[in-house]
């Protein structure tokens, strides 16, 4: 191949590689980073959140853990990069409902991101919150899966492709009452991995009422696995 090809190649592959245009405002961006100086400016970091599952805090308190995991921690840990708010609601919404792909890649930066940022313990294994199969077909494919692989190749962490299946389709969490989220979920998953002495982290896109979570996070114990933690690039 002629210096001039490769020269070429590379270009094109970069082009596939990442969106040279913002993901929220179309601007150029110059980097890899899929968001531009401007729009990143205006995120709404997470910055001070429940370190058992990530809810914001206000600002000038001291404490750590929100009132619902003083009584009852809901993972070992858990991290979001941003508040879900109009932008992230713009990037997640587009990734699922019309098949912009590359934001998942945009997402799992911001995420990775935070991690750095953050006092993270460190996992063995991305565990993507699965679609029911049909879900899967009908949409084909599963965001929490795309984030999670440009996630684990940030972090250096592999992703479970299999061992944990959605048993039954659920209906939107976002759509139905309090009362009948955790119904929704409840025994909707099952993990036939052996995750003996793994430290496990649960990948969503977001997290809202953390009832999807902690339905994966149940069976993944069961398996065996020894801290289960949450990661999402959004916090509701
Ligand atoms: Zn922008
Ligand atoms: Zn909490």
């Amino acid at each position: 191949m002629t210096s001039s090809l490769i020269d070429k190649w590379l270009k094109t592959d970069r082009r596939i590689a990442w969106p040279r245009a913002c993901a929220l405002c179309a601007d150029t961006v110059a980097d890899d980073r899929g968001i531009c100086d401007g729009c990143r400016g205006d995120l709404a970091w997470l910055t001070h959140s429940c370190v058992y599952c990530a809810l914001a805090l206000a600002p000038d308190t001291a404490t750590t853990v929100c009132r619902h995991c003083q009584r009852s921690p809901a993972f070992d840990r858990a991290l979001a990069a941003c508040h879900y708010d109009e932008a992230m609601a713009w990037l997640v919404g587009s990734l699922k409902f019309r098949g912009r792909i590359a934001h998942a890649r945009v997402l799992a930066r911001l995420l990775a991101e935070r991690v750095g940022a953050a006092d993270w313990p460190g996992c063995d294994l991305l565990l993507p919150v699965p679609l029911h199969a049909a879900s899967f077909r009908r949409r084909g494919f599963n965001q929490a899966e795309r984030i999670a692989h440009h996630l684990g190749a940030r972090l250096g962490v592999p992703v479970a492709g299999h061992g944990l299946r959605r048993l039954r389709a659920t209906q939107r969490q976002s759509t139905l009452s309090v009362a009948a989220r955790a119904a929704n979920v409840r025994g909707a998953f099952t993990c036939d991995r052996d995750l003996t002495g793994c430290r496990v982290a649960i990948v969503d896109d977001v997290i809202t009422t953390t009832r999807t979570a902690r339905a994966v996070a149940e069976v993944v114990r069961a398996a065996g696995a020894t801290h289960v933690m949450c990661l999402a690039p959004a916090r509701a």
